[in-house]
């Protein structure tokens, strides 16, 4: 089995992605909104925050009170759009339950959308006029092209259906040539769909969800899940499964830090489409 590594990936890209932006003198700013603070959404922005810095990107957190009415949330992103310094905007997620997520990233300007995730930006995947990915897709997709794992002709299996993974990870694989099945909670035989897939990507968070005895020998495995047990980080594949595969993403190391990266690619493109 090997192992697709992301940390060494993401080290490779952020240099790549630092020439350009020294050779080019490029002055970009990622402009976030955080309204909740945990754990793992401090997290999430400290890395982007580290990564960006790295290569020179400024980041500027905006973190509003958890009671922030959503039309101040939207009047904040109106006013970024129309900030000539801001880059790219980006609404961290989960926000509180008053407030419409979708709604709010839909007044994100598609020239400053860094996620990907207007309606617009989905929907071009869609129409097979790829803008910007989402950055877990777009990492996904640069693991497999940095591995030289084929995706046409492929039977793929996504497991988990949302906006952010699972629904633009689909049409970009089918705009790849990929045969794929998308899998959610009600699918009833997720494991007769496994067991003929080629390539298996689980974004459910669940641990343990897919299991040995749900794949084919020498398959190919992302695991996109995080989940916390016991104070350790793991995905939704059952350890043991390694024993199958081909390819494998770790969890931690795997498909996390390649989401962070294209959050720098998408911030590049964002910048070159701007000029
Ligand atoms: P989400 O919005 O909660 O979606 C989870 C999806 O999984 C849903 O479509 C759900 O089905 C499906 N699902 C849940 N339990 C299932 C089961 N037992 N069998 C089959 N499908 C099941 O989550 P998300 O935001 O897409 O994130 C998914 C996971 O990926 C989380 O662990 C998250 O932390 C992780 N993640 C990681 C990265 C990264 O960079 N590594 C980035 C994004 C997300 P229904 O639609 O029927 O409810």
């Amino acid at each position: 089995m090997k192992e697709m590594n992301g940390i060494k990936i993401r080290k490779e890209l952020l240099d790549e992605y630092q020439e350009i932006i020294q050779k080019g003198n490029l002055s970009i700013k990622l402009a976030i909104i955080q309204i909740i603070e945990n754990e793992a959404c401090n997290l999430y922005i400290r890395n982007k925050e580290k990564y960006a810095a790295q290569v020179g990107i400024k980041t500027e957190v905006t973190l509003l009170e958890k009671d922030t009415k959503e039309i101040e949330v939207i009047e904040l992103i109106e006013k970024l759009n129309q900030d000539p310094t801001v880059t790219g905007i980006l609404l961290q997620s989960p926000v509180p339950e008053h407030i419409d997520f979708q709604k709010c990233t839909e007044k994100i300007a598609i020239e400053k959308d860094v996620d990907g995730l207007t309606k617009e930006n989905l929907f071009s995947i869609r129409n097979h006029q790829e803008k910007i990915l989402p950055c877990t897709v777009a990492g996904i997709l640069k693991l497999l092209e940095y591995y030289q794992i084929p995706i046409e002709g492929k039977n793929v299996a996504i497991i988990g259906r949302s906006n952010l993974v699972g629904r633009p990870l689909e049409d970009a694989l089918i705009n790849r040539n990929a045969t794929v099945f998308l899998c959610h909670s009600k699918t009833k035989n997720l494991k007769e769909i496994t067991k003929i897939s080629d390539i298996v990507i689980s974004a459910a968070g669940v641990p343990n969800l897919i299991t040995k005895d749900m794949v084919k020998k020498d398959f190919i495995g992302i695991d996109v899940g995080m989940n916390l047990v016991e104070g350790k980080l793991v995905g939704d594949f059952a350890k043991d499964i390694e024993e199958k595969a081909s390819y494998l993403t770790p969890v931690p190391g795997g498909v996390g830090p390649m989401t962070v990266a294209m959050v720098i690619h998408n911030l590049i493109e964002l910048k070159n489409g701007m000029k």
